[in-house]
């Protein structure tokens, strides 16, 4: 895909940041508004290879996308073609090293075939680009690679916006989709707060000498979460969470010594471990903004919340960012930036990212501690979780996504 620097008519929108978030929202508004145009500015420069939008953002990291998420991408078109790379999540295996507190989740329960699917990063990105790539064609997309935002002067009626190259654009509305370190964010003014977990996560394919059956195990160590989410071609992926130390020791391992090492902390349950591939390590923090919208900028996907990967939220976060961003689009067509729109999108984002914070942070602090108090407290409510069928039908619905789909359709509606 070429440069574009055709813009000089307003925009209805410009989207900073063409990762996951940014690519699955042009997607999203291009393919339900025939008449929309917009603008994608991506800092990382074009690929040689004409393969993916960014690199950055579609690494080799697998996510687990819930169940409603699914839902929705289905409903945009988009699971059609990505469910061959997914895998089904079945049943989830909760449990906590050295102590006794177990639990499990199972679809069947729900009325569900899946509690979820993973799905690797790079394949998103491969469906994702295939569809832009006709949308640039039809010059309703235009992308700026190799850029990005140097000021931004809002007005009444738009948002201009110079870029690095001396390019200069004039949108309706902004989008700041430039995940957690976001310099456009603070050009915008948003405030941001920011805890450090002092936690690095290690990620890798793991292959296994049978089937997983479609198990995802979630298991709590005196270092952290441990988590194993099948995914296809009989591997795992997994996201262990380690002091930034044993982050390092075990990405320097050679891949026996590194096998024998996890297998210890997984335990025996979830299989045997016989391949590793490419180890990455990525620290841990929990960053959000104070404000999801301000005068005709919004905030979108890691820009808004970047939170801990242990709950697997942060894409499907995501993912409700642009549902409601598609749902008020329609509802305000004549002006994309307007300030009942904006307005209506923070409305519908914070309640949302608060929840899940709550539940992801709570999560974090609760199974990061080796405290015999709080290890109690774990199996306490491992076993509470096991015998309360409510507890669990709770805990099952924020894992799937519903619980927060339902409210948001709710809220949207009364917008
Ligand atoms: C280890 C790990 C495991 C995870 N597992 C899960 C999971 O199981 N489930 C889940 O839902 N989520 C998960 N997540 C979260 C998920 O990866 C993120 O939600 C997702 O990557 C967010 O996408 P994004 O597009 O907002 O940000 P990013 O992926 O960071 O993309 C930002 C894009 O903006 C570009 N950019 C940056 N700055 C600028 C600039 N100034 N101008 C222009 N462009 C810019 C970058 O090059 C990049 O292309 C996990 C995260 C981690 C770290």
């Amino acid at each position: 895909m070429s440069h574009t620097h055709c813009a000089e008519l307003p925009l209805d929108l410009v989207i900073s940041g063409g990762g996951m978030a940014g690519s699955m929202l042009a997607y999203v508004l291009l393919s339900q508004n025939p008449g929309l145009k917009l603008a994608i500015i991506e800092q990382s420069a074009e690929l040689a290879t004409d393969q993916q939008p960014s690199k950055a953002s579609f690494d080799s990291r697998s996510i687990a996308l819930a169940h409603g998420s699914v839902e929705l991408l289905q409903q945009w078109g988009l699971w059609q073609e990505l469910q061959q790379s997914g895998c089904a999540i079945k049943h989830i295996h909760i449990s906590d090293r050295g102590h006794f507190g177990k639990t499990y989740l199972n679809a069947a329960d729900h009325q569900l075939s899946a509690l979820g699917q993973v799905i690797e990063v790079e394949a998103i990105g491969e469906v994702l680009w295939q569809k832009l790539k006709a949308f640039t064609a039809q010059g309703r997309l235009s992308w700026f690679y190799n850029d990005a935002i140097s000021a931004l002067k809002p007005t009444a009626e738009l948002q201009q916006i110079r870029l690095r190259s001396g390019a200069q654009l004039q949108s309706k509305l902004l989008v700041i989709a430039e995940g957690g370190l976001s310099p456009s964010r603070t050009l915008a003014g948003f405030e941001l707060k920011s805890d450090d977990y002092q936690q690095h996560a290690l990620i890798a394919n793991i292959g296994l000498a049978e089937s997983h059956q479609h198990k995802a195990f979630e298991r709590f160590t005196p270092t952290g979460p441990l988590a194993l989410l099948p995914l296809t071609r009989q591997r795992y992926s997994l996201v262990w969470t380690l002091t930034p130390e044993q982050a390092e020791h075990h990405l320097n391992q050679n891949d026996t010594g590194f096998l024998a090492a996890l297998q210890q902390a997984a335990g025996h349950r979830a299989g045997v471990f016989k391949t590793v591939g490419q180890r990455v390590v990525y620290p841990l923090s929990l960053k959000r903004a104070t404000e999801a919208a301000r005068h005709r900028t919004v905030l979108l996907g890691n820009s808004l919340h970047n939170l801990h990967p242990i709950a697997g939220q942060g894409f499907n976060l995501a993912i409700r960012d642009i549902y409601s961003l598609s749902v008020l689009l329609q509802q305000h067509q004549t002006d994309a930036g307007s300030y009942a729109l904006t307005k209506a999108y923070q409305q519908a984002r914070l309640p949302d990212m608060q929840q899940v914070i709550l539940y992801t942070d709570s999560l974090v602090r609760l199974f990061s501690n080796s405290s015999r108090l709080m290890a109690l407290g774990r199996n306490t409510g491992l076993f509470a979780l096991n015998l309360c069928p409510e507890l669990k039908q709770a805990v099952a619905n924020q894992a799937m996504g519903l619980n927060s789909i339902r409210q948001l359709k709710a809220l949207l509606t009364r917008a």
